[in-house]
């Protein structure tokens, strides 16, 4: 069967973001990491292709979105999304404009929407302003992003910026008037020769009457909000099967690389709920070459009574006098290599088949020591954090990816009681 909905997403966790979203909306969803080499084998509606495209050369990020469409195409699907980050990051050089200006090429289409409202998490467009909560972009933290600095939220101007197609606005009375209003607002642009409309959005029921308007479109560029507004163009509708996943069994473990106020509450709440939990130290891994054997070794007794955490969480304080020491960079790439070494071990030689990885950078590292090429999504344990099944090797397993600053408290015990 062809795929309904194939999206590009420029990075990791944005991916899972948008698959999340889509699920939740009724449609069974499979992340690959990158361009898959063959073909699709999976029964899904949707496929995220997860790029690392948000901040390398504008060049690489329109090859690699290409590869990217070509792969979906082949797998059948009918309307390409292209997801971006709900702050729009990017610079004059790109690289939203010039990925979105590759793939309407490619499409042979004249006219697509923009826009990276996210009103569940707080993003939302007015006016073709970008509001992150009560603030502007521009007044917001990402105006000092030491990559993709946003000082402008007119996102008509930022996006005309990059692109060689005229940018045009879709603006609320339109959005809140409804289909018809929508499609008229985009008939009387795509007539004054507009290529892409950034369109307001400040509530779910605006993507939700937005959706509609998308059926016909070849490409939708978006965060990961419009998703909720699509599955309904295909006749699906929000439920439990889109989420559901092989049962899970065998041993339970998380590995946490996540230094964010988040985690560090989660692994204090880990370790009083009575947990086994052991700390990494960093200097003490720069020393040790066995450390790794010697947390497997520590771990694999105690795998039969519980789930157990492996962590270098710390707080801040910690963190400055590792970096102070071993340098900003090395530190943060030990801990990576460490933490995915302890994760390929645990599933290889210790049968741990439910994994929770807290830290996004942690989280590519342990996907990629673990050799696992695609994720099939399942329900979330915490807004933007499902649990997924992959294969790792020959081992299949269920695995859950944590961005720093997402989950409740209480995540790392929930997130086994919700697979259960
Ligand atoms: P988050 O999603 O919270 O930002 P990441 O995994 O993306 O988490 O980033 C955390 C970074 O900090 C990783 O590079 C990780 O290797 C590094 N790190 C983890 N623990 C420590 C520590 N104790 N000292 C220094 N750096 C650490």
């Amino acid at each position: 069967m062809p795929i309904a909905l194939g999206c590009i997403a420029d990075d990791f966790t944005g991916a899972t973001d948008l698959a999340n979203n889509l699920v939740r909306a009724g449609m069974r969803v499979v992340q690959t990491i990158g361009v898959p080499d063959g073909p699709l084998d999976a029964q899904v509606d949707a496929v995220v292709v997860a790029l690392k495209s948000r901040t390398v050369p504008a060049a690489d990020a329109v090859a690699q979105s290409l590869a990217a469409l070509r792969w979906l195409q082949a797998q059948g699907a009918a309307q390409i999304y292209f997801k971006y980050c709900s702050t729009f990051d990017s610079t004059p050089d790109g690289n939203i404009g010039p990925v979105t200006d590759a793939l309407m090429d490619a499409l042979g289409c004249d006219f697509t929407i923009a826009t990276p409202a996210f009103p569940d998490n707080q993003r939302t467009v007015f006016k073709g302003h970008l509001f992150v909560g009560d603030l502007l972009l521009s007044d917001s933290g990402m105006k000092d992003h030491p990559l993709t600095p946003m000082t402008d939220a007119n996102l008509v101007r930022v996006l005309q910026a990059q692109t060689r197609r005229r940018v045009g606005l879709i603006d609320h009375r339109a959005v809140a008037a409804g289909g018809g209003a929508i499609a008229a607002r985009i008939a009387a642009l795509r007539a004054e020769g507009v290529g892409i409309a950034i369109v307001d959005a400040v509530s779910n029921d605006d993507l939700l009457r937005l959706g509609p308007a998308l059926r016909d479109l070849a490409l939708v560029t978006a965060g990961s909000g419009v998703a909720i507004g699509l599955p309904a163009n295909f006749g699906l509708a929000p439920s439990p099967q889109a989420a559901a996943l092989p049962p899970a069994a065998g041993r339970r473990a998380i590995v946490s690389g996540s230094c964010s106020n988040a985690t560090q509450g989660q692994v204090q709440a880990f370790i009083e709920s009575g947990g086994a939990a052991h700390a990494i130290d960093p200097l003490q891994v720069a020393r040790d070459p066995a450390a790794v054997e010697a947390v497997l070794a520590w771990a694999a007794p105690r795998l039969a009574q519980g789930p157990v955490l492996v962590y270098s969480t710390a707080d801040p304080a910690q963190v400055r006098a590792v970096q102070a020491q071993l340098g900003v960079h090395e530190a943060g790439a030990l801990m990576e290599r460490t933490l995915a070494a302890i994760a390929r071990g645990l599933v290889a030689d210790a049968g741990v088949r439910q994994l929770v990885v807290a830290g996004g950078e942690t989280s590519g590292a342990c996907v990629q020591a673990l050799g696992i090429a695609q994720l099939q999504i399942g329900a979330q344990i915490d807004p933007g954090v499902p649990w997924c099944h992959a294969r790792a090797g020959h081992a299949a397993l269920h695995i859950a990816l944590k961005s720093g600053n997402f989950g409740g408290r209480d995540f790392f015990t929930r997130a086994f009681e919700v697979l259960a």
